[in-house]
Order: C-alpha cells, then structure tokens, then sequence
C-alpha cells in the first residue's frame, strides 16, 4: 500500500518522500486513514515500529484543514496535544512534528513541554498560543495553573507510550488533564504493552476506538540478534571492552541498574581510552543533551545508560544495545532492546548474565515473557568458575514452570529466584 492510499493530502505525501520513507510501516497503513476519519485508535507498538509518525502525520493533516477552514485573523488555539512520559521522547516527538512539517506554507507553532527545566521560557513561547503541544502531564499542569495554555480547544489527543506513563505513577495527572479538556475530542492511545492498567484506562476514555496490536506482527518486528553471555560479575566491565574491540562495534548503549554504576562503568571505560559517557536522571538536562548529541556524532562510543535512556532516544543506526545489568521487567527488556534494529536497521542485543541463580532465573522468566531461548554463551577468561552453574546454563532446557532441571535447588537458590521474580514483578521506574 502507498503512503499515498492512506487520505494524506499532497504536502504531507511531499514531506514523507523528502524523509525518504517509501512505503507506510503496518501500524501506518491502519492508524492514519482511521485518524483522518476521526475514530479513536488503540494501538500497542514497539518503539521502531513507525508509531511517531502515524500519530504526527494524522494530526499535521488535521493542522492543515484547520488552516483552510479558519477565518483570517481568529487567534491561534492548541488543537492537538501529545502526552509522553519523558522529556527525550518529547524532544524526539517534537522533532518529527518538525521535520514533517517543515515545508508547509505556514507551519504549525509547536510548544515541547516538559519539567527540569526552566518555566519561564515555556511561557513566553505560549504567549500568542500553539497549534500543537507536547507534553509531559506535571509541567503542562503547572504551565495550565498559570493560565499559560488553554486547553479547552482540543480536538486530538494523543497519549504515547501509555504503558510508561501510568507505571511513572502520571495516572493522577493524567486525570486532571483531562478534566481540562473538552467532551469531544478524537484519541489516540500508544502503548509498547497491553499492560492491565492500560486496558482499563482505554475502556474508561475510548470510544469504540480501532484496536490494533502490532507487537507480534512478524513485519514489523526489528531485526534484532539476540545473544545471552554468562559472565563472573566481577569481569563484566572487561568482557565488555574485549567484545567492543573485538567484535568492532561501531557504537553501544549499556544499560546498568544504578546512576552510581553508570559513572563507574563509563569512566573505568574512559581509562581503557574509550570514549564513553554515562547517561542518567540525575545529570542536568543540558548534560544529557550533550551527551546524546556526542553519541549521535560519533564523538562519543559507548553511552552507559540507566532506564532513563531506554525510552524516546531515536537513534538511527545504533548496532548495539548491551544489558549490563539485566532489565527489572520483561516489559524494560523490550524497550532496552527496541533502541537498536530501528527503521529496518539490523541490530544487536547482548545480555549479560551474571554466574549465578538469581541471574540465571531472572532471565528465564524474560525469556519466557518474550518467548525467547537463548544460547548461553561462555566466553575464555570471562566465564564462571562454577563448573556446575555453567553446566547449567549451558545445557539445561527451559522449564516451563519456571523451575531449572536437574538440579535441586538450595534453599539460597530459592531464595534468590524468589527475589529475582519479585523483581520481575515489580512496576518499572527509571
Ligand atoms: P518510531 O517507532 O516512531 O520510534 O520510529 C522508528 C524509526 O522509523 C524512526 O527513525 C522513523 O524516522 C522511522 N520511520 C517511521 N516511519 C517510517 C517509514 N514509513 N519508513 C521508513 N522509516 C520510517
């Protein structure tokens, strides 16, 4: 099906061609006819499956008609507004209104919002009003408490990576912003999961949307390589300097459990003369931005990240996503994995697993959820010293209930898997 097929009007179709997408992704080819129709959309996407713009080009198009139909001269009101969970995927949602918009006659004023920074400037460039904003739900509360933005003529809105949302605990806040919004409005709810809480928010907001789940849709999956290494947890930081020289990698996101490990690991790096920078929620925004701007040039290799990073960072052509540390949630594993093996780019996910039971279970249970059976990798110098765990996890099948075969576990063992399923079963947070 061609982009044009979908009811988008000639500047928008321009604009896709000058990006260079050729053909609409599946989630595409179903979001943006319903969209220009005005139906409600429920959609669950993984993040590289094109779902930015099968939002931003319905509402750019809606952009468009609203500026054919509006007398001259009548003020300027926010008519579509996204909610994201993140101040990246913001930037990275502002950035795509942007671009697609880029060659309109009169492009649309777009406001980005989001908190950790300075309200002042917010607020000058609200004055005169926007014609689209994104936003994160706290700052665009406050920016509402002080009558720097009207809401109350929004006709689309948009919540993307809902999922992340609620488990950020925005639910609250997600509720009073919809009490500041019009009845009638068109929605369209994104989420990388069909989490419970999603379902239910949708049932609550909805009407009879399109519903759509991409997530097992073999098309639209990235191509990404999926490899398990069994590793002494001591000789992670060398593992990973051997693999990156080794294996030439071009360029990696590492993820690690903790802000102190992240210092730590980008800077023994550092001392290994690889360019690397850690990436974290307590850095300044600024620093942040810097950092991405040296990893998307090249200047900096290797960025050594905490969950922060793992969604709404669009980086072209990233090879290789390293799980240092493991992911908490099978739901955090997709979107670590889903930075690399973007926009039909193939990619590459290495996790490391530490040589003992609690490592070993925790990542059965990932492997489960994703229906994934790994090969565990031992590589010389770098595997455990227990040659039973080793064997293990070299050759022992998946249990379907969780169990590990051939061995009866310790009560510490029991132990350990139990936490490690607690764990698992815990909301995310960054
Ligand atoms: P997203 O899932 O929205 O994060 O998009 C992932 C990547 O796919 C981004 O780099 C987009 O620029 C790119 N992309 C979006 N739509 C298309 C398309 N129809 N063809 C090729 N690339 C696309």
């Amino acid at each position: 099906m061609p982009f044009s097929a979908t009811g988008l009007p000639a500047l928008l179709l321009n604009a896709i061609a000058e990006r260079g997408y050729t053909q609409p992704t599946p989630i595409q080819a179903e979001v943006i006819p319903a969209m220009l129709q005005g139906r409600d959309v429920l959609a669950m996407a993984q993040t590289g499956s094109g779902k930015t713009a099968a939002f931003c080009l319905p509402l750019l198009a809606h952009f468009l008609q609203h500026q054919a139909d509006k007398k001259s001269g009548s003020e300027r009101v926010v008519q579509s507004l996204i909610l994201v969970p993140t101040r990246e995927l913001a930037d990275q949602v502002g950035e795509q209104l942007r671009r697609l918009s880029d060659a309109f006659p009169h492009r649309p004023k777009l406001a980005v919002l989001y908190g950790g920074i300075a309200i002042n400037p917010q607020m000058m460039h609200l004055r005169g009003g926007a014609d689209i904003v994104v936003a994160t739900p706290g700052r665009l509360l406050d920016l509402a408490s002080k009558n720097a933005i009207k809401l109350t003529h929004i006709k689309h809105l948009i919540l993307d990576e809902a999922d992340r949302m609620l488990a950020l605990g925005f639910a609250e806040e997600l509720k009073a912003v919809f009490q500041l919004l019009p009845a009638q409005r068109q929605h369209g709810f994104f989420s990388a999961t069909f989490a419970e809480h999603v379902a239910t928010l949708a049932d609550h907001i909805l009407h009879n949307p399109l519903r759509l789940s991409i997530v097992n849709d073999e098309a639209s999956k990235p191509d990404i390589a999926q490899r398990a290494i069994v590793v002494q947890a001591n000789a992670r930081t060398q593992l990973l300097k051997h693999l990156f020289q080794s294996e030439k990698w071009s360029r990696a996101i590492v993820f690690v459990a903790t802000k102190y490990a992240a210092d730590l690991v980008a800077d023994k790096l550092r001392r290994a003369r690889i360019s690397a920078e850690a990436f974290h929620g307590e850095q300044t925004q600024g620093k942040r931005t810097q950092v991405l701007a040296d990893f998307k040039a090249a200047r900096v290799k290797i960025v050594v990240a905490t969950d922060v990073a793992a969604r709404g960072i669009d980086i072209s052509q990233l090879p290789v996503v390293v799980n240092y540390d493991l992911p908490r949630s099978a739901d955090d594993y997709l979107h670590r994995i889903g930075r690399t093996g973007r926009a039909g780019a193939s990619g590459l996910a290495v996790n490391f697993i530490c040589a003992d039971a609690a490592s070993e279970a925790h990542f059965r249970l990932i492997e489960r959820r994703h229906q994934l059976s790994l090969t565990r990798e031992h590589i010389p110098g770098f595997i455990a010293p227990d040659p039973e765990l080793n064997n293990m996890q070299q050759t022992t099948p998946i249990d379907p209930n969780g169990g590990v075969k051939g061995k009866r576990p310790s009560k510490k063992d029991k132990l350990r898997a139990q936490l490690a399923m607690q764990q698992l079963m815990q909301e995310p947070s960054s």
